[in-house]
Formats: structure tokens, C-alpha cells, sequence
């Protein structure tokens, strides 16, 4: 199968295949127990750390890798497109973007090298709430400073990885709106260490859901953060959080091509070895038709993922094609997720396939980390100029 690779550096091609190389000590069948006990793949994670690939934004002066985004899309696409699932382990990577743009000095050195060396996961990233869904400003998890101290009450949703983790940075109000001049202001980031608040001011309950995610609601009462935890000033957290949700769209972009890819490959070989009616069914044109379609829809979604990365790495705002590629990324792999379980016929419904349970993991990126309705509205109110909806 031909793929537009030839543009990559000899760098990025080393770095996608030593990607592919790891992934490849974790085949589809480690993925498929995991998802059918709902345990968190640990192994690979500790492989993948101790690859330095989830340090891979880190500075070198911090004991990370020193790369760009679009490396880091690279490594993200591969674990993808081998039958994986990033997810598990992607929100390290784009949730550190805010420390390592907002933190003090003495914050980053107290955490990035940890990070760096895997001696602590910063995995969990808390915004969501039940009661604001996506319009975040209506955020109630209020923190309210008491000398040294900020004491945290309130809810999140969805919140994942948060038992996987040490610490988790969480968005939270520190004045209410209506005493705030913007709705964006008087929100504040502070870095929760998990292993001492869990039991001691926070509740976890863990959701359940149609994927292995690790996903859970969060009850905060009396929580205790000390007041050093905050990330830069307070009242601008929005600002902080928006800062890094560019490289979130472009490493999220990723992951989907990653899976369109896999989907693709499948459909393929799968369309060239099932013969039915005495031919494989890919000699059909109903059958290669959707495949090539899905392709091409893909390739193109790689292309605005690539120009997204590379503006972000050359510090330009990449705002419009990171949304763009994060669009037609996750609309591309659904379209070759259901593509891939067409040409599977009905085998695609067994587990032993493993499509169904990629096909589930594909289906999450249409609405997180941000839903495609909001991206649409982000295109339609800041690039085209269109009136405000909300
Ligand atoms: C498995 C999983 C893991 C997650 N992990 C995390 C996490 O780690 N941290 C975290 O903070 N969050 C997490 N989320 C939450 C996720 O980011 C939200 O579910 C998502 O942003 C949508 O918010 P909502 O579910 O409240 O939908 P709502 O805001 O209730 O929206 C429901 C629907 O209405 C549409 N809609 C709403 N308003 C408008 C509008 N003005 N115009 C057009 N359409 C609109 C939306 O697009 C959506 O389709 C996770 C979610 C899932 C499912």
C-alpha cells in the first residue's frame, strides 16, 4: 500500500519505526484482553515511558526528548495504526504544554524531570462538569484561597485516567462569573497531587463505558491544594488551558489517522483474501470503491494535520488547522471504521477480529476532546467571520 511517507525526514522515519517496533511487542491480542477485563494497559505504558515517547515534548533541559509536535503526532499515529490505543497515554503529552508555558520555574523543575523519567504520571486532565458540558466558563468546582491553602469544592464528569495517575491538573472557578468582567476570567489551574487528595477531600467513581477508558466522575469536598500548586497567575486559567488545546487537536488528529489507517490496511487485505462468488471480494466495485474513498479522505487529513503540526512548531498560530485536521481526522476514520467493518462482513462483529473494539475506540474522537459541533463553530465564528452562536 502506497502512503505519501517519502516526505518524512530520515528522523521522522527512524522515529516511526522504532514506534512500530515497540508497538509490535504489544499485539492486537494484549489490546483485546485488556479491553474485555477493562484493565489499564500498564505494560505498554511503562514500555512506551521508558522509551521516552511520552516525554517526547518535554525539553531536553528537563530530560525529555526535546521534539515538536509533529514528531509527537508521528509516535501518537503509529501506536494507532498498529492495532493500539494512544489514548491510554496521550493527555501527558499536551497536558504538560500548560506547565511547561505557564509554570514557575520551580514547578517545572519540581515535576518535568519526574515526568521525564517516569516517575510520575501527569495523565489526568479535570474540566468537564455535569452541569457546564462544553461551555466551560459555567465551570461551579470552586477553589477558594485560605491562607497557604486552596480548599476545592464541586463536580467533574469524565474525567479519565485519574487512578492511573499522580497528578492531574484541574480547571477550577477561584471568583464566580458574576462577579468576573469577561466570562473567561476568574477561572485557575491548579496541579493536584492525586495520591494525597483521593480519600481526602476527593471521591472517585469510576464510570463505566463502551470503551476501555478509565474514564470517572469526580466529588470534591473540602479538598486541600496547597497554594504554590497554582499554575501561573489567578483568573487566567482559560487562557492556560486554550494555549495547549492546539497541540491537543493536532496529537488527537493523529491518533485518528493512526486508526484510519489500520482500518484501511485491514479492509484491504481482508478484500484481497476473502473470496466469495468465486473472486475476492475486493474485486468488487462496491467493495473497493468505500476503501479508496476512505483512503483518500485520510491522506487528506494527514496533509492539514501536518501544515496544523508544523505551524504549531514553528510558534505560528495554528489555530484553524489544528481544528480543521482535528475535524477531518475523526470524520475520516469513522468513515473508514465503518468501511472496515462492511468489507469484514459479519466476522467484523466477532472480537476476535479486533475491528469492533477499534471501531468503538474511533468513534470517541466525533466528541472528545471537544465535540466536531464546536470545532464546525470555531471555523465558522473566528476563520469565516460568521455571527457568535453562544
Ligand atoms: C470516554 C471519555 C473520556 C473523557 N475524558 C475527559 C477528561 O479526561 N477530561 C475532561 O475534562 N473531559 C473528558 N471527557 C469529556 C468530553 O470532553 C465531553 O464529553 C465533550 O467535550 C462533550 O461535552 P458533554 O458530554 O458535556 O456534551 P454537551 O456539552 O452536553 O453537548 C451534547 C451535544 O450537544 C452539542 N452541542 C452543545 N452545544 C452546542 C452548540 N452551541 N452548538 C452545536 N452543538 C452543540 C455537542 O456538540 C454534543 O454533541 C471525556 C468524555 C468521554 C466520553
Amino acid at each position: 500500500m502506497q502512503y505519501p511517507d517519502d516526505g518524512l525526514t530520515e528522523e521522522r522515519k527512524a522515529l516511526c519505526t522504532s514506534v512500530r517496533e515497540l508497538c509490535a511487542r504489544f499485539p492486537e491480542t494484549y489490546w483485546r484482553d485488556l479491553d474485555a477485563k477493562r484493565e489499564y494497559p500498564s505494560a505498554f505504558i511503562e514500555a512506551f515511558t521508558e522509551g521516552g515517547y511520552l516525554a517526547a515534548l518535554i525539553p531536553e533541559q528537563y530530560g525529555g526528548l526535546g521534539l515538536g509536535v509533529m514528531e509527537g503526532s508521528l509516535i501518537l499515529e503509529e501506536v494507532n495504526r498498529s492495532g493500539g490505543n494512544a489514548a491510554a497515554g496521550h493527555a501527558q503529552m499536551y497536558i504538560m504544554g500548560t506547565l511547561l508555558r505557564h509554570g514557575s520555574e520551580g514547578q517545572k523543575e519540581a515535576y518535568l524531570p519526574d515526568i521525564a523519567a517516569g516517575k510520575l504520571r501527569l495523565q489526568a486532565f479535570g474540566v468537564t462538569e455535569p452541569d457546564a458540558g462544553t461551555d466551560t466558563t459555567r465551570i461551579t468546582t470552586r477553589a477558594e484561597r485560605k491562607g497557604s491553602k486552596y480548599i476545592v469544592n464541586g463536580r467533574k464528569v469524565f474525567i479519565s485516567r485519574v487512578r492511573q495517575s499522580d497528578l492531574m491538573l484541574l480547571l477550577v472557578r477561584t471568583t464566580p462569573r458574576e462577579q468576573c468582567q469577561k466570562k473567561t476570567d476568574g477561572l485557575s489551574v491548579l496541579l493536584v497531587d492525586l495520591k494525597r487528595a483521593v480519600g481526602d477531600g476527593l471521591e472517585v467513581k469510576p464510570l463505566e463505558t463502551m470503551i476501555n477508558h478509565h474514564t470517572n466522575e469526580l466529588v470534591f469536598d473540602n479538598l486541600e491544594v496547597p497554594a504554590e500548586n497554582l499554575i501561573g497567575e489567578e483568573g487566567k486559567g482559560f487562557g492556560y488551558i486554550l494555549s495547549s488545546m492546539n497541540a491537543e487537536r493536532v496529537l488527537c488528529a493523529s491518533e485518528s489517522i493512526g486508526d484510519g489507517r489500520y482500518f484501511i490496511e485491514r479492509a484491504v487485505d481482508y478484500a484481497n483474501a476473502r473470496v466469495v462468488f468465486d473472486r475476492p471480494i475486493g474485486q468488487n466495485q462496491g467493495v473497493q470503491f468505500p476503501i479508496a474513498r476512505a483512503y483518500t479522505a485520510i491522506e487528506a487529513a494527514r496533509l492539514v494535520r501536518d501544515r496544523a503540526a508544523e505551524l504549531f512548531d514553528r510558534g505560528e498560530n495554528p489555530g484553524r488547522d489544528a481544528n480543521m485536521a482535528k475535524f477531518l481526522a475523526s470524520e475520516a476514520a469513522w468513515q473508514a471504521a465503518n468501511v472496515c467493518m462492511d468489507t469484514h462482513g459479519g466476522y467484523a462483529y466477532t472480537t476476535e477480529y479486533n475491528i469492533e473494539r477499534k471501531f468503538r475506540e474511533a468513534r470517541l474522537y466525533l466528541t472528545a476532546p471537544v465535540s466536531n459541533n464546536l470545532v464546525l463553530s470555531f471555523i465558522a465564528q473566528n476563520v469565516l467571520g460568521l455571527p457568535r452562536s453562544f
